[in-house]
């Protein structure tokens, strides 16, 4: 069976990303039909605070959803849970989804985000990790066991789960493979005292830890570690990365290179198909090479830019400055622009160890990025200086004494 009219605009993924993208349609004057389609039952909520609020509290508080029911009525967005893309069709213009289904498009938004990268026992079962809100429900679970949870991966996600849990003081053991943690976002000071954080709130940490391979014991599981050492542990949860959600799109036709690949304005290989959000490679036009980010406010911001191109058939370039931020332990931390290898941190404002500060992140005077915890004004000002292409020494210059 086919769906829809042919003159729809569908879009995979109803998340930030997706969701923007129908707002942004009808911002920019689309009056024709838009199709949302998502795997997930109950999609659109408030992903980031699945390893926050949400899990550092008791109870079964549910995600903020995105979007009201109102909200997409008004804006006639139809909306299908439970329809997983499953293949594309470019010559005939169809999405076929799980139900079989086959659903026809003018032009397509492909906002299907990241997957979990799995990690797998040496029994072959995959090992629970936090992305969804059925996932957030096996995370609470391991947390009113008493026991201590293990985190494999010391990114963002195995960092704040850890932070959660310890506020609800279970125990947590968070093993990473590098020496200090988020060191390439933050910078080796920043980290270090993100590293201390953990520490004075109880957390155990083994970092410069990776892991090899993880075995199912009566007890719970034995994780074996490169330097030999063989840890015997309770529950364990998978915190190590996320890979593009394309497998629905391999033999498509659509190009792929870890994540969608799209020129500046979010527009693919095939003509009216387009990427925003988490899965899109984009074209940065000031380095001249892809990027793919996984930040909330980018996918909301370029799902919206996508959509206001699709419905004003133009091709401006997305050109945002990248934010993310990451909440531990009552700190949040703000990261603005990209840090990038080999960059200075300069301590524009306040001092690190105390958790108030503004650094800033460049090399041969070109400021990069920046990041601010406590001086939330910072944010503003570093965000016109990275939109300027601004230099270390105006980040100097824009200090605020304290
Ligand atoms: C626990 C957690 C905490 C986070 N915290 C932060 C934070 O503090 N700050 C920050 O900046 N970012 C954070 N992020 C990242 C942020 O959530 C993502 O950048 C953002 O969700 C990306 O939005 P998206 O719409 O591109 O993709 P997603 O939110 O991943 O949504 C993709 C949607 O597509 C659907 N989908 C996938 N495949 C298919 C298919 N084949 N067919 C149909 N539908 C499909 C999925 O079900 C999903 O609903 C966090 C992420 C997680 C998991």
């Amino acid at each position: 069976m086919v769906r829809s009219d042919g003159n729809a605009v569908v879009i995979v993924g109803a998340s930030a990303a997706g969701l923007a993208a129908a707002d942004g349609l009808r911002e920019g004057g689309h009056t024709g039909s838009i199709i949302v389609l998502d795997s997930e039952a109950e999609p659109g909520y408030d992903r980031p605070m699945l390893s926050k609020s949400l899990l550092a509290t008791k109870g079964n508080a549910e995600p903020r959803p995105l979007r009201t029911r109102e909200h997409m009525v008004d804006r006639g967005i139809e909306v299908l849970p439970g329809h997983g893309a499953v293949g594309l069709d470019i010559d005939r213009r169809l999405v076929v989804t799980n139900w079989g289904e086959a659903i026809a498009w003018e032009q397509l938004v492909i906002a299907t985000g990241v997957t979990a990268r799995p990690v797998v026992t040496t029994g072959g079962v995959t090992l629970p990790s936090l992305r969804t809100r059925v996932d957030l429900d096996a995370t609470r679970a391991l947390a009113v066991g008493g026991k201590p949870v293990t985190l494999i991966g010391a990114g963002f996600i195995g960092l704040e789960v850890a932070a959660a849990l310890r506020l609800r003081g279970v125990n947590v053991i968070v093993i990473g493979q590098c020496e200090l943690p988020l060191a390439a976002f933050v910078g080796d000071e920043a980290a270090r005292w993100l590293r201390d954080l953990h520490l004075a709130h109880g957390a155990t940490l083994e970092l410069g830890a990776a892991t090899t391979a993880v075995t199912e014991t009566t007890t719970g599981h034995a994780i074996r570690l490169a330097d030999g050492r063989e840890l015997h542990v309770d529950s364990v949860l998978a915190g190590i990365g996320s890979d593009p959600a394309t497998d629905w799109l391999l033999g498509s036709g659509v190009e792929l290179d870890a994540g969608v690949v799209t020129d500046t304005a979010g527009r693919t290989n095939v003509p009216g198909v387009w990427a925003a959000g988490d899965v899109a490679s984009t074209l940065d036009p000031r380095l001249g090479r892809h990027r793919r980010f996984e930040h909330w406010t980018h996918a909301i911001e370029q799902g919206r830019h996508v959509g206001l191109n699709l419905a004003r058939r133009t091709s401006e370039p997305y050109t945002a400055v990248p934010y993310v931020w990451t909440e531990q332990y009552g700190h949040t931390v703000h990261m603005l622009g990209e840090r990038r290898p080999g960059d200075t941190d300069l301590v524009i404002e306040g001092d690190v160890a105390s958790g108030e500060f503004v650094l800033a992140h460049g090399s041969d005077n070109e400021l990069h990025g920046a990041t601010i915890c406590g001086r939330i004004r910072a944010l503003r000002t570093f965000k016109k200086l990275l939109r300027a292409g601004a230099t270390l020494d105006d980040a100097v210059g824009a200090a605020t004494p304290a």
